[in-house]
């Protein structure tokens, strides 16, 4: 288990001992970062720069914090009030990247938590992208394409006063896909009076990159796929649980069952659905992204298959793989224990943060294959910095182009990963490689740019 007591460098606990009392009240951020801080141990006991320059304790605090009031009238003339935030991380290899998303559980702790798993990300891609992260607690769901519209407008009003396309490059995450992002972008030109990369995840004709939307889930499983070679496995017919039916859960669905699994189970927040014979992603796309309709609503597609009301239940669906695609901490000890109970060969992270310290544990405890989701959910940010690549050279490249650049970055990460955890006596250890090399190249930048 992740625990302080794991931790015996003095200056990283000083560090966490810090940070715990300045953010008593951010338990998600907390989590995040002790998670990362022990992979670090050895790296910071090999360099003494790191300590005497307060690397870590620098890397742990935000650049900048934006909170701000979001006034929007709703269809029935009320005024509503939601909080936005922007938290900009760390700009030590480029611009601030990270998406915005929209939920009613965000607050300023989780908003922290994504920022800093952004940053590791981030660099992990190779491509020159600092970290950041914000959102609302605005939820998009049961509202009409008309107040979403006025709310994303709202947002962007304030937001854009602290963005630009080489200061803060946001894009979508749960509750932002292209509807809403188009909405944002729009404001943002009307404001700025200039069209420019200031989004990703924009539609296609005004700016948007092929393949972004399939990106993370793709890129998820390139990544899988690769970790599952390196230890003699591959997805060839095994049964995959997928939680959440959003944006990555969909092209993971589709990518895996590509690749020769077959997808067993998959869920939304109030349940789940199974269908032994394989779900068809096309269902699924045709009832979240056309229908904004729940999944049971997959049974009227295909009525042989089941529902279960309430989502935790769908790691007790046995499986080979499982990948969550849904939220923070969906996976607790628990459920990893009856995924390790049911024969679960690995868990692959396409949520960010979806297993809790507890559950990592199980998997290490029981040496199944585990895949972090700084590492394993990165295809879709490096996709981002794809678009922001072919916006600033006003081309469009190929969908084929940009998937197989997005196949070489996932299994680059992979590698690079191995590599770290390999070099830092914890081989195989991919959660600890992806800390330790995501840490490093901003680190370095750190220590060039100066205090
Ligand atoms: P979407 O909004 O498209 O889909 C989210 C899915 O997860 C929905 O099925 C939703 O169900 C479910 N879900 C959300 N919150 C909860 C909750 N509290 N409990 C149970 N289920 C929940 O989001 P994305 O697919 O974009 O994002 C999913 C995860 O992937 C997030 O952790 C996100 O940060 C991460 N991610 C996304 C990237 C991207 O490119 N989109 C990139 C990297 C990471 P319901 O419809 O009922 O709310």
């Amino acid at each position: 288990m992740l625990t302080t007591m794991s931790i015996k460098n003095a200056y990283l606990l000083s560090v966490l001992d810090d940070l715990k009392k300045k953010n008593a009240h951010e338990p998600e951020f907390l989590q995040a970062a002790e998670e990362v801080l022990e992979s670090l141990e050895p790296v910071v006991e090999a360099d003494p720069r790191y300590e005497a320059q307060n690397i870590i304790g620098r890397i742990v605090e935000p650049e900048r914090v934006i909170m701000f009031r979001v006034p929007w009238v709703d269809d029935g003339g009320k005024v509503q009030v939601n909080r936005g935030y922007r938290v900009q991380f760390n700009s030590a290899i480029g611009p601030y990247k990270g998406g915005l998303r929209f939920h009613p559980s965000v607050n300023l702790s989780v908003i922290k938590f994504l920022g800093f798993e952004q940053i590791f990300k981030n660099s992990l891609t190779t491509l020159p992208m600092g970290g950041g992260k914000g959102g609302s607690d605005f939820d998009p769901k049961g509202k009409s394409d008309s107040e979403v519209m006025r709310f994303c407008q709202s947002f962007m009003t304030e937001l854009q006063r602290h963005i630009g396309p080489d200061t803060d490059v946001p894009a979508g995450d749960i509750g932002v896909g292209a509807r809403e992002i188009g909405f944002m972008f729009g404001q943002y030109k009307k404001i700025r009076d200039e069209f420019t990369g200031v989004l990703t995840g924009k539609g296609l004709s005004y700016g948007g990159s092929l393949a972004r939307t399939e990106a993370t889930g793709f890129g998820l499983c390139y990544f899988a796929d690769a970790q599952l070679k390196d230890n003699g496995k591959s997805f060839q017919d095994k049964k995959v649980v997928i939680s959440g039916s959003g944006n990555v859960a969909i092209y993971a669905n589709q990518k895996c069952t590509q690749l020769g699994g077959r997808v067993i189970a998959m869920s939304d927040s109030n349940g789940y659905i199974v269908d032994e014979n394989g779900i068809d992603f096309k269902i699924v796309k045709e009832i979240k992204e056309v229908k904004r309709d729940r999944i049971k609503t997959y049974l009227n597609y295909v009525p042989s298959a089941k529902y279960v009301e309430g989502c935790a239940g769908i790691w007790t669906v046995p499986c080979d793989i499982a990948l969550p695609c849904a939220t923070q901490n969906e996976i607790d000890e628990n459920s990893a224990k009856a995924l390790i109970a049911n024969g679960c060969i690995g868990v692959f992270e396409g949520a960010n943060m979806p297993s809790t310290p507890g559950a990592i544990a199980a998997y290490q405890a029981a040496g199944i294959l585990f895949a972090p989701a700084k590492a394993s959910n990165a295809g879709g940010v490096a996709t981002s910095g794809l678009e922001m690549s072919q916006n600033s050279e006003r081309l469009s490249w190929s969908f084929d182009e940009v998937d197989a650049k997005l196949k070489g970055i996932m299994e680059g990460i992979y590698a690079a990963c191995a590599a770290a955890a390999e070099k830092y006596g914890m081989k195989g250890n991919i959660q600890a490689g992806a800390n330790i090399a995501g840490f490093l190249k901003v680190a370095d930048a750190m220590l060039w740019q100066g205090i």
